[in-house]
């Protein structure tokens, strides 16, 4: 065992404070890391708050990690100190079920260990994430970060970026096709990049007009204000896909009729319950599909990473100092950060 120390919320109306706890010595096929970067999701947030009900205490998130290797177990062959690395929203799984041997790990028939609020497989105890100086995970659940990248807007690849790629590819978005994303955050401003690299028409579904210049400059080929009903009915009909960003309950109806018939609306929030209800006639009526996605396997996660490399695609960061976390957080809220929070783990030992 080795000191560590992070940020964690001790209750869900608590906000984040400065803890030190235990991190385990590295097991057989355990790789350590010094975490020099973590982005901010809104699932930090939500999970922190316990909004979506499952939250378990004290709460460390973070799961957009990047850093440097500075042990590894006596099995481990794939890394080695000194080593660039990341981890994502996932540190273990069951690893014999039908999903984790199809590198489908997120869909683990036990359910994955996740990387904060989880319980290690092992030991039973709590995972901390991120927001912290070190952490220790299995080789399977970490990956490589590509030479090429910046290593801070690399971090949120691991979560924002990997959440967007998955279901594109997945539903098999290609040249020509029209993508709507709606929501342009962390996960909405990655979408859209990945979207224009698979060589889609891509529109952003925003509530401010004001993003319309940003959303080009990310590459969308259009904006569509989701508050102008009559921009919302002109586009009846007219996409393939549409990868639904938004992290509250909203109305689904006015974007399922954007669809043409066989169009797929993908959510990745979870805005438990749907509401309003979705009228069965916007689907039944065309064919459509209402699907979910959730993050992606390892095998994809490296993938997405060598695919940014390879398609110069970043993430736009703000850089944060740790000690502004509970500020962080109320900008994601408001929408104030263009467009992922990433912390700078050296202002922790400040
Ligand atoms: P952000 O807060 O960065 O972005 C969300 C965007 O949604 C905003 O920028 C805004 O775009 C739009 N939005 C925000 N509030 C509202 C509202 N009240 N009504 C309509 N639109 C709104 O969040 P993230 O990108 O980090 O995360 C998005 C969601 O995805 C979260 O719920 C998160 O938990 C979830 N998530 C899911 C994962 C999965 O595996 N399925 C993994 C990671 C995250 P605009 O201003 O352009 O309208
Ligand atoms: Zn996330």
């Amino acid at each position: 065992m080795y000191t560590a120390i992070g940020y964690a919320a001790q209750t869900s109306t608590a906000p984040l404070a400065p803890m030190t706890f235990e991190r385990r010595a590295p097991r057989a096929d355990d790789v350590a890391i010094e975490i020099l970067y973590c982005g901010v999701c809104h699932s930090d947030i939500h999970q922190a708050r316990n909004e979506w009900g499952f939250a378990t205490y004290p709460l460390m998130p973070g799961h957009e990690i990047v850093g440097k290797v500075t042990a590894i177990g006596a099995n481990v062959s794939k890394f080695k100190v000194g080593d660039l690395v990341g981890v994502g929203c996932l540190v273990d799984s069951c690893r014999t079920c039908e999903a984790c041997t199809a590198d489908l790990e997120q869909y683990c028939v036990e359910g994955p260990t996740q990387t904060y609020a989880g319980h290690d497989r092992i030991d039973g105890s709590l995972t901390m994430g991120g927001y912290s100086s070190a952490i220790v995970v299995s080789d399977r659940f970490v990956v490589s970060i590509p030479a090429k990248l910046d290593l801070a807007s690399a971090a949120p690849i691991l979560c924002a970026g990997i959440t967007t790629y998955s279901p594109l590819k997945h539903f098999g978005v290609k040249a020509g096709d029209k993508v709507g994303v709606l929501g342009m955050g962390g996960l909405g401003h990655m979408g859209i990049k990945f979207a224009k690299a698979m060589g889609a028409e891509v529109t952003l579904f925003t509530r401010s007009q004001a993003k319309a210049e940003e959303a080009r400059r990310q590459g969308a080929d259009h904006v569509i204000v989701s508050t102008d009903e009559q921009q919302m009915q002109a586009a009846a009909g007219q996409f393939d896909y549409l990868l639904d960003t938004i992290p509250v309950q909203h109305d689904l109806n006015p974007y399922l009729n954007t669809l043409k018939f066989d169009g797929v609306h993908i959510l990745v929030g979870l805005i438990e319950p749907i509401n309003p209800p979705v009228h069965a006639v916007n689907l039944v009526m065309k064919r459509r599909v209402l699907a979910g996605s959730m993050i992606g396997g390892l095998a994809e996660t490296q993938e997405v990473l060598d695919f940014c490399a390879e398609h110069d695609i970043t993430c736009d960061i703000e850089m944060l100092d740790i000690r502004n976390i509970n500020d962080a957080f109320e900008r994601v809220i408001k929408g104030d950060v263009k467009y992922r929070f990433v912390i700078d783990m050296a202002t922790l030992k400040a």
